[in-house]
């Protein structure tokens, strides 16, 4: 299965990051070896002093799809969780100003964060999910789903333009505003609304 993930996808993220606003969504790839495994801590990697939590809403695909329109899109996911797309900020800053591919900022062991899952069915409308991240104790990101550039079901028609989507595969989002740097002992928690969708500690 692979991760794929959307940048630049909430205007405030953007103006925070002083991005231009792209025409097309940012995409980029992470292999299921970034999975952070059930029950273990975030260790920061040793080649950033500059690690950021995004958090971000994540989709399940549930059945292989590709060229798919956006109106059948809602036919290809049943699920929705919560996750956090953890960033070598000071690598990727490098390999930007290079024009150099991001992953090894992005896709490194244990960079992605994989919540619970909530059936679809649950929620009124995937166009008005309202999610958070807590670091010890304190919000420090807030999104809704109604403020992304491209909705969940435009991500799907764009995205299997040009990869096939599988059964299992996720998308991340893109994160609202606030990312910020993680610490070790620090405690991440995420919401769906209300709802815990994950608990991590960074080491
Ligand atoms: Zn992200």
């Amino acid at each position: 299965m692979k991760l794929i993930c959307i940048g630049r996808n909430y205007t405030d993220h953007i103006k925070e990051l002083e991005n231009e606003k792209p025409t097309d969504p940012v995409v980029f790839l992470k292999p299921d070896t970034a999975i952070l495994l059930k029950k273990q801590p975030f260790f920061i990697p040793d080649f950033s002093e500059d690690v950021h939590h995004e958090v971000e809403v994540l989709v399940k695909i549930n059945k292989v799809g590709k060229h798919i329109a956006k109106k059948f899109a809602h036919k290809y996911y049943d699920e929705i969780g919560l996750g956090i797309d953890f960033t070598a900020r000071d690598l990727q800053a490098k390999l930007k100003e290079k024009g150099l591919p991001w992953e090894k900022a992005k896709a490194f062991d244990g960079a992605a964060v994989v919540g619970n899952w909530m059936s679809k069915s649950n929620i009124d409308n995937v166009n008005n999910i309202s999610f958070s991240l807590e670091k010890n104790g304190e919000v420090v990101q807030t999104g809704n789903t109604s403020h992304m550039l491209w909705k969940i079901d435009e991500l799907i028609e764009y995205i299997s333009k040009y990869f096939t989507l599988k059964i299992g595969d996720i998308i991340f989002t893109g994160t609202p505003a606030g990312v910020g740097r993680v610490n070790a002992e620090d405690k991440l928690v995420g919401f769906i609304e209300n709802k815990q969708m994950f608990s991590i500690t960074v080491k």
